[in-house]
């Protein structure tokens, strides 16, 4: 068992630092029954919620009642150009608010950031442009 900080994918791979603890179930048996122990609880804990597809949530997608309504309850989802966690989309709004409490120390809207923040890929980005090319005209027509 690999017990670890890092998220399971390529951006936290190559840019940030992470540790793990590695539990081997034999000869650490009892820490390693603990473990799976506490996995359990927090399964059973955890609320389930239905992943939605990013172009799903568009917000200027009005077209029957029921969308409409679909679209009052559900934020679309975007990410945090600085450390990739999911938040809320919103461009005036980037980052979540660990990295956002960081960047206001110095509040420099040009420090380069390296994801976008409608579709979480790698990008140069910003405070000032927060999207990749792409994204950025997505959600121009958007608007
Ligand atoms: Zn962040
Ligand atoms: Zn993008």
């Amino acid at each position: 068992m690999v017990i670890t900080s890092m998220n399971m994918y390529e951006f936290s791979e190559k840019t940030n630092r992470e540790m793990g603890v590695l539990i081997d179930r034999n000869s650490d048996k009892e820490i390693y029954e603990k473990a799976v122990a506490e996995v359990k609880s927090i399964i059973d804990s955890a609320e389930s919620i239905t992943l939605m597809k990013d172009e799903r949530v568009s917000i200027n997608k009005v077209t029957t009642k029921k969308e409409t309504t679909i679209k009052n309850v559900t934020k679309p989802r975007g990410y945090c150009i600085r450390c990739q966690n999911r938040i809320t989309y919103n461009p005036d709004r980037p980052y979540c608010s660990d990295c956002f409490s960081i960047w206001a120390q110095y509040e420099n809207p040009e420090y380069p950031e390296n994801v976008c923040h409608r579709c979480g890929e790698y990008a140069d980005t910003s405070m000032d442009y927060p999207q990749d090319k792409k994204c950025y005209n997505l959600w121009k027509k958007e608007l």
